[in-house]
């Protein structure tokens, strides 16, 4: 079978496609699955590029989100058939700890992700324990069941749990036209908020009206805070969805109405932030650090969208062949959505 490797750190064009052989289930908890459909996330940027701290064993196949069939199911697996057609939730964990067994798999002191710290996804034929897959939504194709699971466990575990985002709330998202923000304007809607969005282009701005946007500002101009206070009567965002950080957070901060919430998954533009505790203390805000979600999450994000509450917006679709020529989209080219990789052959 076909497998994507990443041999060596830094550009693109150390990722390559290689053969071997296809898995066998190592225990009877495992699925065999074909998958069909993989998509990019900043995650696999990062990977790719080397992350400080991080040691990842090369060669290594990345990819942490994809949907596909099952071909195999080990004699200890009763939910699941041949032929279901599913998607993969990428969070790894001990499944015995007191987070584990709480629920909150993703605070479990094991916690790992498909792709990150072990073998992804991105490989013809992938074996796995039942828990890192659910059911493909009917709603959404391959192609859109793949773009799903890390961007909408993260953004609705940020907005539901985190944020605790409540009915008739201001939400503002930065940078709606990427995986997550696009996420967290539709989930935004779902949750009842009212959803400013921003965007760095028209077409950004157009696809954030789509998705239930109310309002809709550039984040690349001056004085969003401004913007957004003028439109709500000078109070502010209830809820500030970040995921910029450096080159936004300023502005995000000013945005935050008292009491607000400011919920951070990402820093694509940077890591440092300052933060004028004055305004901190006096305002009673806070500000909340997420990453990833827990199973619950992933399948609430499935229930989202099997009631078309959440249709992920696909940007591109390469094929896995292609996939240097995807991450270089990525990174510099991308205009919204997800970026997908299908057909290995
Ligand atoms: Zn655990």
């Amino acid at each position: 079978m076909k497998v994507v490797q990443l041999t060596r750190h830094g550009a693109s064009s150390g990722l390559e496609i290689m053969e071997q052989e296809k898995p066998i289930l190592s225990n009877q908890d495992q699925v065999l699955v074909e998958i069909r459909t993989a998509s990019l996330n900043h995650l696999d940027l990062w990977i790719r590029r080397g992350l400080p701290g991080l040691h990842i064993p090369l060669p290594h196949i990345p990819g942490s989100d994809a949907a596909g069939v099952i071909v195999e199911v080990g004699s200890n697996v009763k939910e699941w058939r041949a032929g279901d057609e599913v998607v993969i939730q990428p969070g790894t964990f001990c499944g015995k700890c007191p987070y584990c067994l709480a629920g909150k798999e993703d605070r479990c002191a094991s916690y790992g992700i498909l792709g990150e710290t072990e073998a992804g996804v991105m490989q013809e034929f992938v074996c796995l324990p039942s828990h890192n897959i659910g059911p493909k939504p009917q709603t959404l194709s391959f192609a859109e069941a793949a773009a799903l699971p890390l961007a909408a466990m993260t953004s609705w575990n940020m907005l539901k749990n985190r944020a605790q985002l409540k009915q008739g709330e201001t939400l503002l998202v930065l940078g709606a036209g990427s995986g997550v923000g696009s996420m967290a304007v539709q989930m935004g809607r779902y949750l009842g908020a009212r959803v400013i969005a921003t965007g760095g282009s028209e077409e950004k701005q157009k696809l954030a009206f789509s998705l239930g946007a109310s309002e809709v500002l550039n984040h690349r101009e001056p004085d969003l805070s401004k913007r957004v206070k003028q439109l709500t009567e000078g109070r502010g965002a209830d809820v500030v969805f970040e995921h910029i950080g450096e080159a936004t957070w300023p502005e995000s901060m000013k945005a935050l109405a008292v009491g607000g919430r400011l919920v951070t998954c990402g820093a694509t533009t940077g890591v440092r932030a300052e933060i004028n505790l004055r305004h901190l203390f006096y305002k009673r805000q806070s500000i909340l650090g997420s990453t990833m979600g827990s199973l619950a999450d992933f399948y609430e994000c499935l229930h989202l969208a099997n009631q078309k509450a959440l249709i992920p917006v696909i940007d591109r679709v390469f094929r896995f062949e292609q996939i240097q020529a995807a991450h270089d989209h990525l990174e510099f080219d991308h205009s919204f959505g997800k970026v997908i990789l299908e057909g290995w052959n």
